[in-house]
């Protein structure tokens, strides 16, 4: 199987696979510690994962979705928990950031 170059340099492949619907890439961030948005601090003690699923840019015309590992932290000064920062994916939002301005670009001059 051909290997796929992301070119999200905050993830890590860990696998990939062609289903019926296209490629899923399992990454997660390749950074393990994070700053506490709560108090600054900083701690790599994971509390719990969870994984996010979101669509990328095609590749090869097949649509891509990135099954990402999240983590999520609890800061060890202030106890709060939080989940890691995505700098390609925003919060709560389906589509990593660069899939957004792709379908911006195409919608851009039609009406919806
Ligand atoms: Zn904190």
């Amino acid at each position: 199987m051909l290997s796929i170059s992301l070119g999200l340099p905050e993830f890590k492949v860990i696998k990939q696979e062609l289903l019926s619907y296209g490629y899923a890439i399992h990454v997660e961030k390749t950074e393990t510690q994070e700053r506490c948005p709560h108090c600054g601090f900083a701690t790599s003690s994971v509390h719990d994962k969870r994984t996010r699923k979101v669509r990328d840019l095609a590749i090869f015309h097949q649509p891509v979705y990135l099954f990402v590992k999240v983590k999520r932290y609890r800061c060890r000064n202030c106890s709060q928990v939080f989940s890691a920062s995505l700098e390609s994916i925003s919060p709560n939002q389906h589509y990593t950031n660069r899939f957004c301005e792709y379908l911006y670009e195409l919608c851009e001059g039609s009406t919806i």
